[in-house]
This record gives C-alpha cells, sequence and structure tokens, in this order.
C-alpha cells in the first residue's frame, strides 16, 4: 500500500476531529443543514479549496495531493460539501479573468459565506447552450436583467450566482452573450425548488425580473461571456479528475468487498470491467493532469475523462443495484438505490456524453464540424 502524504494525514485528523459531532446531530447527511455545518467546519479549518494558491487562501496542494486528500474526503463518507461550484468552477474563472473588486468574492468563497451557483441552462438551451435568451440591457451604468434559468445546482441556497446573459441580441448567437456576477438577494430575483427522481431537489429554477446589477458585475469583456464559460466549463470537467480517484476508490472497495466471493461468474466478469476500466479513468487522469499543469487548463482531455468518469460511475451503480437485489429495489432510501437513480445524472451534468463525443469527435479527431 502507497504511503500517504503528509496533507492527506493533516486532512485526516481534521476529519477525525470535526466529523463525530455532525454525525451526531444529523442523521442524513443529504440533508442542508448537515452539508452546510460540514462545510462551515471545514472552512473554519482552512480546508474549502485545499487546491487553490496559497496567495488566495488555499494550501497550494498538488495534484497527486488533491487526489489523496480527496480520497480522504471519501474514506470518511463526507456530505458533499456546498461551496463546490464556487471553489471548482466559479472562483477558478474569477482568479483568472477578474478584476480586483472581483477578486474579493474568493475570499468568500473560501469562508463559505459566499456560495456561489452557475446560472447557465435555460429550459430550451441547455447543449445549444449559446442560443440562451435570459438578457441583460444597459439602462446607463446598470444591468437590467430579464429572463430564467433552469437546473441550477445548489439555486435554493446559493447566495451569489454566475449568470450567462445576452448583452447583444442582433450580434450571432455565441458573441452577444456576457458572464455577470449577481448576489441573489437582489429585488426581482425568485426560485422555485426541482423535485427530483431520487427525492431530492438539488435544483431551482431561478427567474430574474427586472433585476439591477451595476456594470461592474461584469465578469470578463463585454460580450465575450462565451469565451468565460468555456473557462469555467474546462474547470468544471478538469476537476471530475479528482472525482475520478474516488470513483476508482469505489470500486476498489467493491472489489475487496465480500460480495464479490459470492456473485456469480457473470457478476464478476461485471466487476472486473469496472475494475479495468477504473485503471484506465486513473491513467488518463494523469495525462489530463500533465496537460492541465503545461496548459493551465485541459482541453479536449477533460471532456474525454468526464465522458468516461460519468459513465463508468454509472456502470458502478448498476453493478451494485443488481449485487444487492431486492433489497435496494424495494427500499427507495436505500443507498445504493439512492446512487443508481444519482448516478445517472452525472452524464448530463456539465455537458452531456453525446456532446462530449462532440467535441471529443472536432477537436481531437478531427472529424467534421456537426451543422449549425
Ligand atoms: C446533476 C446536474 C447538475 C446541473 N447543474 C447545472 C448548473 O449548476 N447550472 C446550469 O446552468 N445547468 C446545470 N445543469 C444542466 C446541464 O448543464 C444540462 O442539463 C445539460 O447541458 C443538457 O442540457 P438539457 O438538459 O437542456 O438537454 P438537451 O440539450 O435538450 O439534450 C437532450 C438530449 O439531446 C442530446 N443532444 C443535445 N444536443 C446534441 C448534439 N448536438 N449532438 C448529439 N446529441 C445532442 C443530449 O445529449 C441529450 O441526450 C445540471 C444538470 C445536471 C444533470
Amino acid at each position: 500500500m502507497s504511503e500517504v502524504g503528509a496533507k492527506a494525514l493533516e486532512l485526516r485528523a481534521v476529519l477525525e476531529e470535526i466529523l463525530p459531532p455532525i454525525r451526531e446531530k444529523y442523521k442524513n447527511f443529504d440533508a442542508w443543514e448537515a452539508k452546510m455545518a460540514f462545510q462551515c467546519a471545514v472552512a473554519s479549518r482552512g480546508w474549502t479549496a485545499p487546491a487553490w494558491p496559497v496567495e488566495i487562501g488555499g494550501k497550494g496542494l498538488t495534484l497527486e495531493e488533491q487526489l489523496e486528500c480527496d480520497a480522504e474526503f471519501s474514506r470518511f463518507g463526507t456530505p458533499q460539501l456546498p461551496a463546490v461550484y464556487g471553489v471548482k468552477n466559479v472562483g477558478p474563472t474569477i482568479a483568472a479573468v477578474g478584476n480586483e473588486d472581483q477578486k474579493k468574492h474568493l475570499k468568500g468563497i473560501i469562508e463559505a459565506t459566499e456560495l456561489w451557483c452557475q446560472g447557465f441552462s435555460e429550459p430550451d438551451y441547455g447543449s445549444d447552450l449559446g442560443g440562451l435568451r435570459c438578457r441583460a440591457d444597459l439602462d446607463g451604468e446598470t444591468f437590467v436583467i430579464n429572463g430564467q434559468k433552469v437546473w441550477t445546482s445548489i439555486g435554493m441556497h446559493a447566495t451569489h450566482c454566475m449568470l450567462l446573459v445576452r448583452t447583444d441580441q442582433n450580434a450571432p448567437k455565441h458573441k452577444g452573450i456576457s458572464a455577470l456576477l449577481v448576489p441573489l438577494d437582489l429585488p426581482g430575483v425568485s426560485r422555485r425548488p426541482i423535485k427530483q427522481i431520487n427525492g431530492h431537489a438539488e435544483f431551482a429554477e431561478m427567474f430574474f425580473e427586472d433585476v439591477r446589477v451595476p456594470k461592474s458585475a461584469l465578469l470578463g469583456p463585454m460580450n465575450e461571456g462565451w469565451r468565460v464559460t468555456m473557462t469555467t466549463l474546462e474547470y468544471e470537467r478538469s476537476g471530475v479528475i479528482t472525482l475520478a480517484g474516488a470513483l476508482t476508490g469505489a470500486i476498489n472497495d467493491l472489489v475487496k468487498s465480500d460480495a464479490v466471493k459470492t456473485a456469480s461468474p457473470v457478476m464478476r466478469d461485471r466487476i472486473m470491467k469496472l475494475y479495468s476500466e477504473g485503471r484506465i479513468l486513473n491513467i488518463m487522469g494523469e495525462q489530463v493532469l500533465a496537460e492541465a499543469l503545461g496548459k493551465g487548463s485541459s482541453g479536449t482531455a477533460s471532456s474525454l475523462i468526464k465522458m468516461v468518469w460519468s459513465q463508468l460511475g454509472r456502470s458502478l451503480s448498476e453493478v451494485r443495484m443488481d449485487l444487492t437485489g431486492m433489497e435496494a429495489v424495494a427500499d427507495f432510501h436505500h443507498p445504493v438505490a439512492q446512487s443508481f437513480m444519482g448516478g445517472r445524472s452525472n452524464t448530463i451534468a456539465g455537458g452531456t456524453t453525446e456532446v462530449m463525443k462532440n467535441l471529443i469527435g472536432e477537436r481531437a479527431l478531427g472529424l467534421p464540424r456537426e451543422p449549425k
């Protein structure tokens, strides 16, 4: 067994200390209150964004250290961290293209006093994001926002939103978009939860009616929001590298479990296929890492790993469901049933599998572009 590094050991000690009282108080880690209690405890110990550079409040971890630390989080079965969208996606985008004033939000993200969500998708514009309709019109030095967003993760609880809006109605569709940093406590913002198949409501629909924000809310240049968003989506997709580490850890646990000993030969074949694919995912992760470190972001490789990770996660949840059998099928709240239902969403979030295939085909394999 490989040795665990100093940072992972430091995190292990923190988790050993902060988790027991949260476990004691909240039986259900899916509850928002449990997630926030954990988030605040993690933030108070300076572990919200360990991958960020030390100058902006992180611990400057190398990717290897991040993988080890993510393995610790998953080993302890911790609740999800609500600040994740700020930490993995919005924060790095602000750090990359924001001005000094906007970079002050990074402190709020680190301290978990600002919870960021991403307002990109709209009812008819998910994969075809470039067609989005939510608009912001300049009235002097103020943007006036009108429109709707959907599938906004943590949208019911977020304090701020990185919002994509159309700011030029006449430009070709990808050219008239801007990114705005919008506090969600403004007059004219309303939200509605969306209940999912697994019984949770992790998404919101968000409505903007004559919401006014100063021009200084503009992130990156006016009408260049598409470029800004692509930066965010690349961070989102390459952030999957660390999730991939957790997934292969879960596959390894399954391989070592007692359930495998009594499984049928067909089931053992399926598990070994998962194991081999998990190994391939690890190798791809190392390549994405090398690419990301060389270029600052990871391009096509991140699409590839996002596609493989999400499909493998789905296969793992199917194998677990078949292994567990009626016990999980008959109990909606069973963790295996919950992960079976939830696991399917990762092949949609952050760009669907089909869209990833298009990107890989066009950018890596040089196939003809999809006609617009
Ligand atoms: C867990 C989760 C979290 C999410 N969080 C957020 C969030 O925080 N913020 C946010 O803005 N959005 C979020 N989304 C929304 C997500 O980005 C969209 O659902 C996704 O981009 C797909 O868009 P859509 O749902 O409109 O489906 P559509 O784009 O309508 O796609 C429907 C089907 O058509 C296929 N398809 C579409 N276009 C093509 C094409 N060109 N070629 C081949 N097949 C195609 C798709 O693959 C899919 O199977 C989240 C989604 C999920 C599942």
